[in-house]
């Protein structure tokens, strides 16, 4: 994703752009519409045709149900700076926006360096096992 991809995720229609065989539509409490407004864009791909993301906290969620409320289901999986503010685009104001991109960033380092904690944590277990085995 380049840098101006990432940037037009902070505007909902833009998210909403990204849903374009979304399998819900109304009376659905689980358009494409509300997940859109709920902070996620389409992230799947043909194996996993409902899976959304979120534009802040990146959580990844999928498995969605005709009756699920996207920002209930957003709220109810951890911390999300987006749903803490709990304001439309209209109410934000350009400081909260950017306060949100900061957001963004931060927890893409935490994705990054949980990742890099993983490998190095396999590659210890790695050097364990050949201690033991010489
Ligand atoms: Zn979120």
């Amino acid at each position: 994703m380049d840098k101006s991809e990432e940037l037009s995720l902070f505007f909902e229609k833009n998210r909403l752009k990204t849903f374009k065989n979304w399998p819900f539509k109304l009376p659905s409490a689980c358009t494409k519409e509300k997940m859109a407004a709920a902070g996620f864009y389409f992230a799947g791909s043909k194996s996993e045709p409902d899976l959304a993301c979120c534009f802040v906290c990146l959580k990844e969620l999928d498995g969605w149900e005709e009756e699920d409320d996207p920002w209930e289901e957003h709220s109810r999986r951890g911390e999300c700076d987006f749903i803490k503010l709990n304001k439309t685009e209209e109410e934000m104001t350009v400081m909260e926006l950017f306060d949100l991109l900061v957001k963004r960033r931060l927890n893409q380092m935490k994705i990054a360096s949980s990742k890099k904690i993983k490998a190095l944590e396999t590659l210890g277990q790695g050097y364990e096992e050949d201690l033991r085995n010489s």
